[in-house]
């Protein structure tokens, strides 16, 4: 696997600022894939695509009182 970095425009980070950061993107070509967004404020997203066509979704906010993870649901790629 082979993962892919690119910086993205600022977007609402899941602590509610707006902000630009760094996407990873990596797959293993048959179905499974992972994109990762990390925002310049420390907030983080995460998409796990399955084999099965099921998918995950994170959000993590930045800051240690708010860096809990809570699902999401997203209908589209975030990349
Ligand atoms: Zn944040």
């Amino acid at each position: 696997m082979v993962g892919i970095r690119a910086p993205f425009d600022a977007e609402p980070a899941p602590c509610g600022k707006t902000v630009g950061g760094e996407s990873y993107r990596d797959s293993d070509g048959e179905g499974f894939a992972v994109w990762v967004r990390y925002y310049e404020c420390g907030c983080r997203r995460t998409r796990h695509e399955y084999h099965d066509g099921s998918v995950t979704a994170t959000a993590v906010k930045h800051g240690r009182k708010e860096g809990k993870i809570f699902w999401e649901e997203q209908s589209g790629h975030p990349v």
